[in-house]
């Protein structure tokens, strides 16, 4: 997702309470950052963060943290909390690209992690930039702890195949896959709607997911 450019979007992130500025030199110190030492789970391409804000509902005791490439995205979930009653205090954004995540979390800081409507990337030579790829598995391994996992959904046939077949090289294997989520009670269950979901889910296309863990 790439919205048109908005001028001074990047002054208002810059001044956001809710955007976390220097990201990079915050490893470890999350705690700090939330002021208590709960559990942080990240998604990573939150887009305008309407996922990450209904579970930071649903799940108090949890820190979220969203990761968003784009100035012109994360300004629309800047805006979205600032129409909240009450800012959501368990939320943090940043803007950043994802291949500098292991700058930001340190080994094992993270408890799980999201992926949700990942950019499809569909030329072979861009195969590394998919978020699901073995490029970036080997990232999230640094920085997930041992016990976590990581979920996927998408409605693309191809990413979800391609990010099957990542997982054997990348040493991680899926706990649990559904080809149609929306009919599948047992992982509908807790299932919060991202943006897109909502989007082709309401077309009638089926949703894929995965949950991952590492094998032991
Ligand atoms: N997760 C949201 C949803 O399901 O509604 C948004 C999905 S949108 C298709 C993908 C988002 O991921 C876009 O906002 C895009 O800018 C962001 N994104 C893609 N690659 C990224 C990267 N390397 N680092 C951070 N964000 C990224």
């Amino acid at each position: 997702m790439r919205l048109r450019n908005i001028s001074g979007s990047r002054e208002i992130i810059g001044k956001s309470e809710f955007v976390v500025h220097g990201a990079e030199g915050k490893k470890g110190n999350w705690p700090g950052i939330f002021g208590n030492n709960n559990p942080i789970h990240i998604e990573i391409g939150m887009g305008k963060g309407r996922f990450l804000m209904d579970m930071a509902k649903a799940h108090p005791d949890i820190n979220y943290v969203g990761i968003e490439k784009y100035s012109s995205v994360l300004l629309r979930a800047i805006q979205k909390m600032e129409k909240e009653r009450e800012p959501l205090p368990n939320v943090r954004f940043i803007r950043m690209d994802a291949e500098s995540v292991t700058d930001v979390f340190d080994r094992e800081e993270v408890g799980r992690i999201y992926l949700n409507f990942s950019d499809p990337w569909p030329k072979d030579r861009h195969a590394k930039r998919r978020l699901p790829s073995k490029e970036f598995l080997a990232r999230y391994d640094l920085i997930l702890q041992k016990d976590g996992h990581l979920e996927f959904k998408t409605d693309n046939a191809d990413l979800f195949r391609f990010a099957m077949g990542e997982l054997d090289a990348a040493g991680w294997r899926a706990k649990k896959v559904t080809y149609d989520l929306h009919n599948d009670a047992e992982m509908m269950e807790g299932n919060v709607m991202t943006e897109y979901e909502e989007r082709f889910s309401s077309k009638g296309n089926p949703i894929f997911k995965y949950v991952i863990e590492r094998e032991r």
